[in-house]
């Protein structure tokens, strides 16, 4: 059986009978007898193991001659999916949610699960600005909040937003 992805056949087989979630937008399967395409997860049917082909994105799908599928919306992740952005989008919701801990470049890409070089590279490309950057401007931002709406001294701000540590 022949691939289009970087996946072999057998695993994504496997990843389609399992319903596997982890494996949405890396590839996405056609049935030959439908015409349809779907994520990796999609809870319809399996189809027959002849029946099934692979394609890398859904673009290449539909140019195929494949349609998207209803149930799973196969064809929203055209414009949606770019795994760059989802680490970036998974990042800075890290640092919203932790602006307050001692954060380091390699603490928030161990969380992320990228190494710290990729992870500050395509920081960059996306903002224009570092991780430790996009941090300092979350915590400035608060702040800003707090001290326009509390009662709080600026020394205890600083180390209620952690831009102050006793290290
Ligand atoms: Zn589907």
């Amino acid at each position: 059986m022949k691939s289009n992805t970087q996946f072999s056949f057998e695993l994504m087989w496997d990843a389609v009978v399992k319903c596997d979630k982890r494996y949405d937008g890396k590839f996405f399967y056609a049935v030959k007898t439908t015409g349809i395409f779907c994520r990796p997860s999609c809870k319809s049917k399996t189809p027959k193991y002849n029946n099934i082909c692979f394609f890398e994105n859904a673009a290449d799908a539909i140019q195929q001659g494949s349609r998207p599928c209803k149930r799973c919306q196969s064809e929203l992740s055209i414009v949606t999916f770019d795994p760059q952005q989802d680490i970036v989008e998974e990042s800075i919701n890290y640092l919203k949610q932790h602006y307050r801990e001692t954060i380091t470049l390699n603490s928030l890409a161990f969380k992320i699960g990228v190494s710290p070089y990729y992870l500050s590279r395509i920081f960059k490309e996306k903002l224009g600005v570092t991780p430790h950057k996009y941090l300092e401007s979350i915590r400035i931002h608060r702040t800003q909040q707090l001290l326009l709406n509390t009662v709080h001294n600026s020394t205890e701000i600083c180390f209620q937003v952690g831009l102050c540590s006793a290290k």
